[in-house]
């Protein structure tokens, strides 16, 4: 077996190189076997085995002419390596005759003989460069056999005459080596630029395939989002207008309002699982790992999917389990979510188990998630992960999704140090698993619900002065009404010079909510820097910044994410807004005002970003979609 993918170029070249030759070769050899007969006919019957040698000529000519139509007729009948073997071991045979029957030559009584042997010698000599140079078993194998016998003879001739015709031979033995070594090189220059210029364009022909898969593969995600966005947008808006009839019953009004959340829910479930990802792979999604009980976690997502299983007839079992983990819970809760939701979505009957193996390991195990389901087909196992890849059989289309899922739960769990694996049989359902690390049961800070919308209360806000800055003045109306709610004292400008010159008036923040990209053009780092020396020259400097973006991946956000500035994605939900003050709040408390900067996450406690991404995501306050963000 060969394992240089060049070797095997060369020798498949090779092997059509020689064999191309070999017909015109067995006519050249007839025509040799013609001219020694006629130059040798006089002296026939004087020279002893000559006749032998001749047949032996014939029959390797024709040994050759049978291994021509052999390959001509099953080219891959053996390896290229084997072909050219065989050609080597033909050449032998053949060559050997005319270039070992210069001693009859030398053994004749006609003294001009062994000079026209020698000029038939060159000449085949100068054929088998052509057609066997770029081999060397075949060119070392034919070249000496043809030479040799006579440079030796004619240097043992003691003649003036025959010494110099066996030096000249000598030097075009010795040049057409030469020649034959640079010819070699040439040759392997010429297949290994074939090569290249073959692998590249398969390399370009496998990217076109996969960009117009991809193209597909956005096409049905754009054609199955703008589904989903249309049906809920529509909802919504025929729901608004019930609302707006002051002359429906109050309980009918109260009905369309709860309606309207849950479609805003739904709208807002599709558009985190688009900006998840974004996030994950623009690199701000930060990791929070805290000691908490996988016990906890598992029973929140077997309370949010076990109703869903339990209406497409399956049981969703979940292992008890008393191990705390070290990890990040949120992030964790959206990966088990996920494979819990496919593992509904794809079994129709049986069971989805989920539970924790420790497969051996003191310091962890591996959370897994089984299903009874139609399994994944073994070519498409890693096609699954791609973004927007939903599989090929219209089965699959039809369940909802827009094939992110996995790709989110791949990427997370890389972010978290493991690695998702997976293992699957079409009709036999599948399995996925990934590593966790097990925690220190006596640091067990907090019960997961406090990391959740549900778990956060605003008493901690009530009092806490605001300085709200966003150039668009819905947005600074929605969040002052917010945090007002909440029992903060806000302020909203609409820009950085504004927000130095309240806190110059005397407006002390105990936060400040900056939009990243503001109406003046200037970025919000640019903006936060001029308000943290505002904040700063007026002994403000324990307010904490909080930074509201819908950019996903510039290089600016990723470097004030690794700073530890909490960043909020837009559509911000109130849960997340408030949590995240509260954990910025929480530290600036703790550092006992060392945090003029943005706030920094605690031991153990994670910047706010990784909080609000529990599902589902609730009720948002959502900025006007603008081209600039
Ligand atoms: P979605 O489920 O939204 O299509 P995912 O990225 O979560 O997107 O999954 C990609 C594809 O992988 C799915 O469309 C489905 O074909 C396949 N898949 C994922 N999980 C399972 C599972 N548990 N059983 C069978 N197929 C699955």
């Amino acid at each position: 077996m060969q394992a240089d993918p060049i070797q095997r170029a060369i020798d498949e070249d090779l092997v059509r190189v020689l064999y191309a030759q070999d017909l015109l070769a067995f006519f050249t050899h007839w025509f040799s076997i013609a001219v020694l007969t006629s130059i040798y006919w006089a002296e026939m019957s004087a020279l002893r085995f000559f006749n032998a040698w001749f047949v032996f000529y014939a029959a390797a000519n024709c040994l050759g002419l049978a291994l021509w139509l052999w390959h001509r007729r099953w080219p891959a009948a053996l390896p290229p390596r084997v072909w050219i073997s065989l050609h080597a071991l033909r050449g032998a045979l053949l060559y050997s005759a005319p270039g070992l029957s210069i001693w009859f030559a030398f053994h004749s009584t006609q003294a001009e003989l062994p000079l026209l042997h020698t000029v038939m010698l060159v000449t085949l000599a100068a054929g088998v460069f052509m057609s066997n140079g770029f081999d060397t078993l075949n060119f070392s194998i034919a070249i000496p056999l043809l030479l040799m016998p006579a440079i030796a003879l004619h240097f043992s001739a003691h003649s003036f005459e025959r010494i110099v015709v066996g030096i000249v031979l000598l030097f075009f033995f010795s040049a057409i080596n030469l020649y034959a070594i640079s010819y070699r090189k040439l040759f392997r220059s010429v297949v290994q630029a074939r090569v290249d210029q073959q692998r590249l364009a398969e390399s370009l022909a496998l990217q076109k395939h996969v960009a117009v898969e991809a193209g597909l593969a956005k096409t049905r995600f754009f054609a199955a989002a703008s589904h989903d966005l249309r049906q809920p947008l529509h909802a919504i808006g025929l729901l608004a207008a019930s609302l707006g009839d002051t002359a429906a019953p109050s309980a009918e009004r109260a009905r369309a309002a709860e309606n309207v959340v849950r479609n805003v829910e739904a709208l807002n479930q599709l558009f985190n699982q688009v900006l998840d990802l974004s996030r994950i792979e623009s690199g701000v999604t930060q990791v929070m790992r805290v000691d908490f009980r996988l016990a906890e976690l598992f029973e929140r997502v077997g309370s949010l999917y076990r109703p869903q299983a339990a209406a497409k007839g399956l049981a969703l079992r979940i292992a008890p389990t008393s191990i705390v983990l070290h990890d990040d819970p949120v992030l964790l809760e959206r990966v088990l979510g996920n494979l819990v939701a496919n593992a509904v979505r794809y079994t129709d009957e049986g069971s989805i188990w989920v539970g924790l193996r420790r497969a051996g390991r003191a310091d962890g195990g591996f959370i897994e998630v089984r299903d009874s389901g139609m399994g994944i087909p073994p070519g498409e196992q890693e096609r699954i992960f791609e973004e927007f890849y939903r599989g090929a059989s219209a089965e699959r289309d039809a369940r909802p999704g827009h094939g992110l899922g996995l790709p989110t739960v791949r990427r997370l769990i890389g972010l978290l140090g493991g690695e998702l694996q997976m293992r699957s049989a079409p009709g036999r359902g599948s399995t996925f698993r990934f590593p966790v690390r097990a925690g220190d049961p006596g640091r067990v800070v907090t019960g997961l619900a406090e990391f959740t919308p549900a778990g956060v209360s605003a008493a901690t806000a009530a009092g806490r002065r605001v300085l709200c800055i966003d150039d668009e003045p819905a947005i600074r109306e929605g969040v002052a009404s917010l945090l007002g709610r909440w029992g903060c004292v806000v302020k909203s400008v609409a820009d950085e010079d504004a927000a130095c010159g309240a806190i110059a008036e005397g407006f002390a923040p105990d936060a400040v909510l900056c939009d990243y990209q503001l109406g003046n053009g200037r970025a919000g780092n640019v903006a936060l820097e001029r308000v943290r020396g505002a904040l700063a020259r007026h002994g403000a400097e324990r307010a904490v910044l909080l930074l509201i973006t819908g950019d996903m991946a510039s290089p600016e956000l990723k470097a004030l994410a690794e700073e530890g500035v909490p960043i909020l994605h837009k559509p911000v939900n109130p849960a997340r807004l408030l949590r995240t003050l509260q954990t910025a709040w929480r530290d600036a408390d703790t550092k006992g005002g060392a945090a003029s900067k943005a706030a920094a996450p605690a031991p153990g406690i994670a910047p706010p970003e990784t909080f609000p991404q529990a599902l589902p995501p609730p009720l948002t306050v959502s900025s006007r979609p603008r081209a600039s963000r």
